[in-house]
């Protein structure tokens, strides 16, 4: 059986926020370099995105290095959190407890990490 094959420089396998922001970084590097380099990024979900779940609480700080415009490019990070409770649950009331400092949430947002792989997504396309 004759099988149909496509060759790349890099294949990725993942269009998480990892395989995406390594796919970025691969064509920032190649641009930069003067160099064509051709990326591909394999994902199982039917979209990218449609297989991140999780994510609420999101700190830029790794999205600022990929790219440090971010906020002008319009990445979806729109909600800061401004305030934090750590509170010890029972069964009729609720003790406010000081926060865990690696707890803290001071210059991170509240955010949904599968529009935010999306936009990683439309990022990666354009270059
Ligand atoms: C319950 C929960 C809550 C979380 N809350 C937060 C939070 O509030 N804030 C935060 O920053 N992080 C949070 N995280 C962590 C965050 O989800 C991960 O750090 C992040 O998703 C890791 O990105 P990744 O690209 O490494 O992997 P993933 O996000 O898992 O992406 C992997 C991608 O690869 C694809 N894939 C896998 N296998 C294959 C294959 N064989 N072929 C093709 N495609 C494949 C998958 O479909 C998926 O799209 C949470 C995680 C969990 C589980």
């Amino acid at each position: 059986m004759e099988r149909e094959s496509m060759e790349f420089d890099v294949v990725i396998v993942g269009g998480g926020p990892a395989g995406l922001s390594a796919a970025i970084r691969v064509k920032q590097q190649a641009q930069a370099a003067d160099k064509e380099i051709s990326v591909c990024v394999l994902e199982k979900g039917s979209e990218i995105g449609a297989h991140i779940l999780s994510g609420a609480v999101i700190d830029p700080i790794a999205l600022a290095e990929l790219f440090p415009d971010w906020k002008e490019k319009g990445a979806p990070l729109n909600t800061p959190v401004t305030d934090d409770q750590f509170l010890f649950l029972t069964e009729k009331s609720a003790f406010k407890l000081p926060t865990p400092p690696q707890m803290h949430n001071e210059g991170n947002f509240v955010a949904s990490l599968g529009e935010l792989t999306r936009w990683l997504g439309e990022q990666a396309e354009a270059l």
